[in-house]
């Protein structure tokens, strides 16, 4: 397989989930994807042989973008072995959830320093790559929680909330280079997090969803997949929910 003339798309945490999904669409969508993922080796295996039966060039790479100097070498490697990506899509996130007076301050660290940090690196090791490449756009990851709230959820509405401003930021800094920069904001979407959350607290929330159902990764990934592509070409820093109507 030869990337040579394939869009190059970077996508953080690819290898569950919704990352997962925007991985194999964006693929499909005729991108050579380099991912990073935290530990599960397994799973990313599964995402290359998927993501390359489309035809393109993926690249797996293990990384903590909680870390700089690792999501810098992540970014560094996409580009020398893809080439200069034009997109960057930031799905890599975790949650540690505990009432406000009960958490531990590692608890809030490790969820700051994954979501909230771990977009501000990547984000920044792109930057340069993107803004030379002259065209491109980045998604980032939020969530409803980040202008809603959720109890038990301080940490990571506190790190998705800093996602928005991050990349409100971006669009304004980036758009001269070309670069397009925005949030996409979920709702309850079936991965492994909501799998491990207690069955009647997701049934609380699946009741209070208008649409009556989870999203799925698949549907967040079309959200995205339009957001990188040249129909989003006038959309820069807008935060846009998909959530089946769960904060209305
Ligand atoms: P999953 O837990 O299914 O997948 C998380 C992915 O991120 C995995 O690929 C994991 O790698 C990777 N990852 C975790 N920590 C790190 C790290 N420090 N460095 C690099 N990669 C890491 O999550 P979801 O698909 O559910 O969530 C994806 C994003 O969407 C997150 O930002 C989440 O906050 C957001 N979101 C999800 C919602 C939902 O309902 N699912 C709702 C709203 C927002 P590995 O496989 O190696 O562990």
């Amino acid at each position: 397989m030869t990337g040579a003339h394939r869009p190059v798309a970077v996508v953080t945490g690819g290898s569950r989930g919704i990352g997962r999904a925007v991985v194999t669409r964006l693929a499909a969508d005729g991108f050579d994807v380099a991912f990073c993922y935290r530990s599960r080796k397994d799973a990313a295996d599964e995402v290359v042989a998927e993501a390359g039966a489309a035809g393109a060039s993926v690249l797996a790479y293990e990384a903590d973008v909680g870390s700089a100097d690792q999501a810098r070498a992540f970014v560094a490697a996409a580009e020398k072995e893809l080439g200069p990506p034009s997109v960057l899509v930031t799905c890599a996130g975790i949650v540690r959830d505990r009432p406000l007076a009960r958490m531990a301050d590692t608890e809030w660290d490790d969820v700051i320093r994954t979501n909230l940090y771990g977009t501000y690196h990547a984000c920044r090791a792109a930057a340069l790559p993107l803004m030379r490449h002259g065209r491109g756009s980045i998604v980032t990851l939020s969530s409803v929680a980040a202008a809603h709230g959720s109890p038990t959820q301080s940490n990571y509405a506190a790190s998705k909330a800093g996602i928005v401003g991050f990349t409100a930021s971006l669009a304004r800094e980036l758009a001269r280079s070309g670069v397009r920069a925005n949030v996409v904001a979920p709702g309850l979407i079936t991965t492994d997090v909501t799998d491990d959350m207690p069955p009647a607290a997701r049934e609380s929330i699946v009741r209070r969803i208008p649409l009556r159902r989870p999203g799925t990764p698949d549907e967040v990934a079309d959200l995205v997949a339009f957001l990188v592509s040249d129909r989003a070409r006038y959309i820069t820093g807008q935060v846009i929910g998909i959530d089946g109507g769960l904060v209305l």
